[in-house]
């Protein structure tokens, strides 16, 4: 595994895109104070995942990000990249070129790439274990460093002399099977608690399941019932409305004749109030007819009397007549004998 190059922009003085080819020729990097030497270190400490800004040298992790001079705005983002030739396959990568980025953004927001793809820390991290540049790894030496590795303690020499062996990787790897045996017994024990938990579970609802079961079945039989009844009811209420049926016939073929008697009725009372009226008129007329005659009656009568006061008169005239005739008679008779007499 070579380092081929690496690339900042946007890291701490790097403002604009810097490309360090590492060929065979590069052994040194100078540079007056503060032109950025440091720079590149802390830009490799930071892409392998660097987490502390104090170990960076600065206050906070934004502050790795290009904040700008008189002349130029502060950058948005700063990233950096790490270009090795994998060829012999130390990196446990299949690929022979192998590209580590990190960015931060000025957001918050960080992402690690490898080669070019979105990844987690840790994958960068499992990437470089072994190699030297895995967490305090020997492969970089910063102000000091050297100082502080001699003048360790036992454990911390370990530590480096493992990562240099490439034994910090199995370590790792061992550490963290370790982890996932510790919790594959936490989950052993407490997936035989959920089972007797279960098997609590499973005695109960096995008595639930019968008591279902149960109810199930007198609900199957209730709701024979129910339809029992209800085929019982729609049959009664069948045969009762064909009963009613029946009578509500009758009852109309009733109430017609009594609307059609009453209708008679009606007409009959006509007829009797015509007639009455008729005879009410013919009665007026009769009495009229009645006053006229008992008129022509009283007139009648009153000739009668007059006629029988005439007639008395006329007979007291004829009997007087009559005295006269047979006055009239004896005086011809006698007439007639002084004649007889007279002409003897
Ligand atoms: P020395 O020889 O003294 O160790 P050096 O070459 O290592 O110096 P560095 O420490 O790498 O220098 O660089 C320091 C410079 O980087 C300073 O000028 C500082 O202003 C600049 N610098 C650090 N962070 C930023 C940043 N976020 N934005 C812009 N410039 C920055
Ligand atoms: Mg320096």
């Amino acid at each position: 595994m070579k380092l081929k190059s690496l690339e900042l922009f946007g890291f701490k003085s790097f403002a604009d895109r810097t490309v360090f080819d590492m060929d065979q020729s590069m052994t040194t990097v100078v540079g007056p104070n503060g032109c950025g030497k440091s720079n590149t270190i802390d830009a490799v400490k930071w892409v392998l995942g660097e987490q502390s800004a104090r170990s960076l040298r600065g206050r906070e992790m934004m502050d790795v990000i290009f904040n700008g001079t008189d002349r130029r705005p502060a950058a948005g983002m700063a990233e950096v990249t790490l270009y090795f030739d994998n060829e012999d396959g130390t990196l446990p990568r299949e690929e022979t070129d192998v590209a580590v980025s990190r960015r931060l953004y000025r957001s918050g927001e960080s992402e690690y790439l490898i080669n070019g793809s979105n990844c987690r820390l840790k994958d960068v991290r499992e990437l470089f274990m072994g190699t030297g540049l895995g967490p305090g790894g020997y492969g970089f030496m910063e102000q000091g460093k050297i100082d502080s590795v001699l003048a360790s303690n036992p454990t911390e020499r370990r530590r480096v002399f493992e990562e240099a062996a490439g034994i910090s990787r199995f370590r790792a790897r061992r550490h963290e099977a370790e982890l996932k045996l510790d919790k594959v017994g936490a989950n052993l024990l407490r997936l035989a608690d959920i089972i007797s938990e279960l098997e609590r579970q499973e005695r109960s609802l096995k008595l639930q399941a019968g008591k279902a079961r149960n109810y199930k079945e007198l609900q199957g039989k209730v709701r024979e019932l129910q339809a029992q009844v209800a085929l019982h009811h729609f049959h009664r209420n069948d045969t009762l409305s064909a009963g009613l049926g029946a009578e509500l016939e009758e009852q109309t073929a009733g109430r017609q004749e009594v609307v059609d008697a009453r209708d008679q009725s009606r007409k009959d009372a006509d007829a009797a109030e015509s007639e009455f009226r008729k005879m009410s008129d013919g009665l007026a007329r009769v009495r009229e007819r009645a006053a006229e005659l008992n008129a022509a009656e009283a007139a009648a009568k009153e000739m009668v009397v007059f006629q029988e006061q005439h007639l008395e008169t006329l007979d007291r005239q004829a009997s007087g007549r009559s005295e006269e005739i047979t006055e009239l008679s004896v005086d011809v008779h006698r007439t007639s004998q002084d004649k007889a007499e007279a002409s003897d």
